[in-house]
């Protein structure tokens, strides 16, 4: 990154009060970003956000769950100023995202669910023509280019028509727009989806470089995996409400029952795989001896069993079964 493109951006976090480096979190005066009785109903009707209120602080990763049409890319978008809420407060650094939309993207880098690339743009032509969307010189946007382009393992793919991309390609692209000028807060809709399990580590990577740098991430994802290794807070959201909010460890808490026996029945060992859920290891192990059950495995609960447990969303139809 150069000198100039520093200072344009430190220019403009010192207007909306943020120091680029990380901060402590428990001196830092105005979150990354606070929301307030968010609430977003469409034109149709739909009440998609139900009054959310949520703060990140500087320098996290927070992670939002839900089912499919839950609200989570509804609230994304209020967050990032492409849709205005119905009702609710949201701010961005300190800044009020509804009343200075431009400002508040400026603070921002944006991976959208959907978006449309131009396809028949090189790679490099297409992160350089964003650089400059973004402001930065014609030297800096060539310079930031080529960084995204290696960190997000896109080297052999430089010069090659954007519309030649395989999907997973394409995704890595609109992570490497949110990247450029390193904004302070990126907002990331479900980055990884169709990526394969080595191209999804490395986007971790990147995003872990970002946050050892002072940005902040809120991104949602339908993977747990992710959720859990990447995040330090996850909220879930569910028919447009944050019912749950908090680190692994206080999600955890909520679970009654926080051992998970998986087990095949003795009688039917070819039957599907069930599992129950038990307040102890001990509860645990006195079924496994009362069923006689051999074949079994015994865990901490994991985040999936608390989303689960709190969406009310059925488990995999092979674990229909299983005794909640
Ligand atoms: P997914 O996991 O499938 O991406 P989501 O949690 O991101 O889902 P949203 O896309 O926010 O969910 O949708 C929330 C609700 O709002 C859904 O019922 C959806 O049908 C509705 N919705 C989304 N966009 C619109 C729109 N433009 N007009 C009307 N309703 C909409």
């Amino acid at each position: 990154m150069t000198t100039t493109t520093e200072s344009l951006l430190a220019a403009e976090a010192e207007r909306a009060g943020v120091t680029r480096r990380a901060e402590s979190r428990a001196d830092a005066p105005v979150p990354a970003v606070r929301v307030r009785g968010l609430f977003k109903r469409y034109g149709d009707g739909t009440e998609a956000n139900r009054g959310i209120d949520l703060d990140v602080r500087r320098g996290e990763v927070v992670s939002v769950l839900g089912p499919n049409g839950a609200g989570k890319t509804t609230f994304l978008r209020q967050l990032t100023t492409e849709l205005r809420p119905t009702g609710g407060r949201v701010s961005v650094f300190g800044v009020d995202a509804v009343a200075e939309p431009l400002r508040t993207k400026r603070l921002m880098g944006i991976t959208p669910q959907e978006a449309g690339l131009f396809e028949s743009l090189t790679v490099r032509e297409h992160l350089e023509f964003f650089a400059r969307f973004k402001r930065l010189s014609k030297r800096e946007a060539r310079a930031a280019a080529h960084e995204v382009i290696a960190e997000l393992g896109l080297v052999a793919e430089t010069d090659k028509r954007v519309g030649a991309l395989s999907g997973g390609q394409r995704r890595r692209i609109l992570i490497g727009l949110a990247l450029l000028g390193r904004p302070p807060l990126l907002v990331l809709d479900e980055p990884t989806t169709g990526l394969d399990p080595s191209s999804r580590r490395a986007v971790w990577g990147v995003l872990r470089r970002a946050v050892a740098g002072g940005a902040t991430v809120i991104l949602s994802t339908h993977y747990m995996e992710e959720a859990e290794r990447l995040s330090d807070r996850v909220g879930i959201i569910t028919q447009g409400r944050l019912i749950a909010f908090g680190t692994l460890d206080e999600l955890l808490a909520r679970l009654e029952r926080s051992y998970r026996l998986s087990y095949r029945d003795p009688l039917d060992p070819r039957g599907d795989a069930r599992a129950r859920y038990c307040a102890s290891f001990a509860e645990a192990q006195q079924h496994v001896a009362r069923e006689m059950l051999s074949e079994y495995s015994i865990a901490r609960a994991s985040l999936e069993d608390v989303y689960f447990t709190l969406t009310g969303e059925p488990f995999d139809k092979d674990e229909t079964e299983a005794t909640l």
